[in-house]
């Protein structure tokens, strides 16, 4: 039986971010990490495509929430203690210069998810934690103020224990046994599969500032959308994605959504097109796209509306007219499954927010036990945001356990 102070299940994000903090923090005590894996930061490895995301450039705890489906309201209080720029001043302390992409993405400069990971493994190193590999928990049992946890092989003791076991069916599990309501999982950040010829027809097409809307629902978002041969991603499919994330596996996937590519009433559109009418009557209404849309998504939603190649504004009826109008501010498709963001994809679910004290990320259930990362019921959409609520749970149970 091995014992120390603290114990942190889970070598990723959170579990070592917390590790590293505590043992800063307070020298004397000693401080475990197991992973069941030969490797910790696994997840850090493949994160933001090999670059790592480390975290998002929002420096207004109000603001930041938003991103947050899961998570908004509970996160105000430790942003307020820990956020954005607390983590870029502490990577550059020790020597990881953030840096700023134009749609506020924060990088290694790097850009290699490695130089977070050398960064991690060096501090833990310097600091006196230890790391056990291969070491999967199994059982947990708290007896008279002291946790006993079981791996396949081994035994270990501690006072305090962290779980950052990510999104693990398993250790949810074993948190249940010790009392606490795990929410059930279910995908977010994905992308939404669509069988339609005027999708699938011009992959790698961008409408860059779109409204999309789930029918009967009060779900909407805006932003870039992508055609692919599959169906539509980019961030106002991924943001519908995360904050629909119940609502949408209650549905199995399968709904209609409602797409306006110009951000303007129908009604507007029709004096528009009409205006075009006259200006452009002897030209093809295919050849020339209008409304800064891509030539191919214009042409494609041309064809929709019942207008062929070779008719020309003048020749167009009034049906056309709306027809045109419709498709382009009103489009429905519909939705058949979905597919997974490679990018980046998170968990929805996990330890019931109303559970723990979120000065402390520690436990309203068992005293001493500390959760943070994905293993509690908080999710992001895509930028950076999922880190930073493992940075700054990681940070706040370290603060806490250090006392
Ligand atoms: C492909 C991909 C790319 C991503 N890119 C980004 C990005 O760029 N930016 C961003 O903000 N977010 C990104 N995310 C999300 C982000 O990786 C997670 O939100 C984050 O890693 C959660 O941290 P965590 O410490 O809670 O869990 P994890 O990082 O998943 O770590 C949990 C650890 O616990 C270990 N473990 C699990 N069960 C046990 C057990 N029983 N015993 C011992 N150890 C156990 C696991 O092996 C793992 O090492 C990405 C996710 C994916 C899948």
């Amino acid at each position: 039986m091995k014992y120390f102070d603290v114990i942190v299940v889970g070598g990723g994000a959170a579990g070592f971010f917390a590790a590293i903090n505590l043992a800063e923090l307070n020298p004397k005590l000693s401080v475990a990490i197991l992973e069941k894996n030969k490797e910790g930061l696994q997840k850090v490895k493949i994160s933001g495509g090999g670059r790592c995301n480390v975290t998002h450039a929002e420096f207004i705890p109000s603001e930041l929430v938003t991103h947050y489906p899961r998570g908004e309201k509970e996160l105000l209080g430790p942003f307020h203690s820990f956020m954005t720029g607390d983590t870029i001043e502490w990577f550059e302390k020790r020597g990881v210069t953030l840096k700023i992409e134009e749609d506020g993405r924060m990088f290694p400069e790097s850009d290699s998810s490695q130089t977070i990971i050398d960064c991690f493994l060096s501090q833990s190193k310097k600091v006196g934690v230890e790391i056990f590999y291969k070491q999967s928990l199994v059982k947990v049992e708290k007896e008279q103020d002291l946790f006993t946890l079981a791996t396949q092989d081994s035994h270990f003791n501690c006072e305090k224990l962290l779980v950052a076991t990510g999104s693990s069916v398993k250790t949810w599990k074993l948190l249940e046994t010790l009392g606490h309501t795990i929410i059930p999982p279910v995908p977010s950040l994905f992308t939404f599969n669509i069988k339609d010829a005027r999708i699938n027809s011009i992959p790698g097409v961008v409408a860059n500032n779109v409204e999309v809307h789930i029918l009967d629902s009060n779900l909407f978002s805006e932003g870039p959308l992508l055609a692919t041969h599959w169906g539509l991603s980019a961030p106002a499919v991924l943001k519908l994605s995360a904050f629909g994330a119940l609502e949408l596996a209650n549905r199995d996937y399968k709904f209609k959504i409602e797409i306006n590519f110009i951000r303007q009433s129908l009604e507007e559109t029709i004096d528009h097109l009409k205006e075009f009418k006259l200006q452009l009557a002897k030209k093809l209404v295919h050849k020339q796209s209008l409304f800064d849309l891509p030539k191919r998504l214009w042409k494609q939603l041309v064809l929709a509306a019942g207008i062929n190649e070779d008719e020309k504004w003048a020749d167009l009826t009034k049906v056309q007219m709306e027809n045109l109008s419709e498709q382009l501010t009103r489009a429905q498709f519909q939705v058949d499954g979905k597919s997974t963001f490679k990018e980046e994809f998170v968990t929805a679910g996990g330890v019931d927010l109303k559970e723990i004290n979120f000065k402390t990320f520690e436990s309203k259930i068992v005293e001493n036990l500390y959760l943070a990362g994905e293993v509690i019921n908080v999710d992001a959409i895509t930028g950076g945001f999922n880190f930073q609520n493992a940075w700054t749970g990681g940070f706040l149970a370290a603060k806490a356990m250090s006392q």
